[in-house]
């Protein structure tokens, strides 16, 4: 069993999908074992992604994730975080999968729907940086 991180970005709650798109996490077999609403300071989205810092798209990115809230959670299942990614799509909803979530609801390259963790290590870390092990259950 494993566990990876995942984000409902702010293009997705302000539509009102945070119960949509994790009903697909869930029909998926991913069960959410940590959840939470924030509103990301500009130091938190910043920090969060510090990985991307260098890259043009940063300012766009940081901005867009501090717009409206974000829900954090923690998805637990068999192979968690690559079933995550498969189930997500490419970051580019044009190039996703058809049925997937960026597929069906995201509206574009930086607003896309979801985040979620590219590896076992990165999940460890993104888990730690907005859950303590007491908020998982
Ligand atoms: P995520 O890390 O959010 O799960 P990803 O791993 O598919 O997505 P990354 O390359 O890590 O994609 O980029 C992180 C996020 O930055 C993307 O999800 C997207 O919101 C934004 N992003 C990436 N590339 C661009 C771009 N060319 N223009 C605007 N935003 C972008
Ligand atoms: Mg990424």
């Amino acid at each position: 069993i494993e566990r990876t991180f995942s984000m409902i970005k702010p293009d997705a709650t302000k539509r009102n999908l945070t119960g949509a798109i994790t009903k697909v996490f869930e029909e998926n077999g991913l069960s959410v074992v940590a959840s939470k609403r924030v509103w990301m300071a500009k130091r938190d989205a910043e920090a969060f992604y510090a990985e991307h810092k260098e890259r043009p798209f940063f300012g766009e990115l940081v901005e867009f994730m501090c717009s409206g809230p974000t829900v954090v959670q923690v998805l637990e299942g068999e192979n968690a975080v690559l079933k995550n990614r498969e189930i997500m799509g490419a970051t580019n909803p044009e190039k996703a999968d058809e049925g997937t979530i960026r597929k069906t609801f995201a509206l574009s390259m930086g607003e896309n729907s979801v985040h979620g963790s590219d590896a076992p290590e990165t999940a460890a870390r993104e888990i730690a940086f907005w859950f303590s092990e007491t908020e998982i259950v």
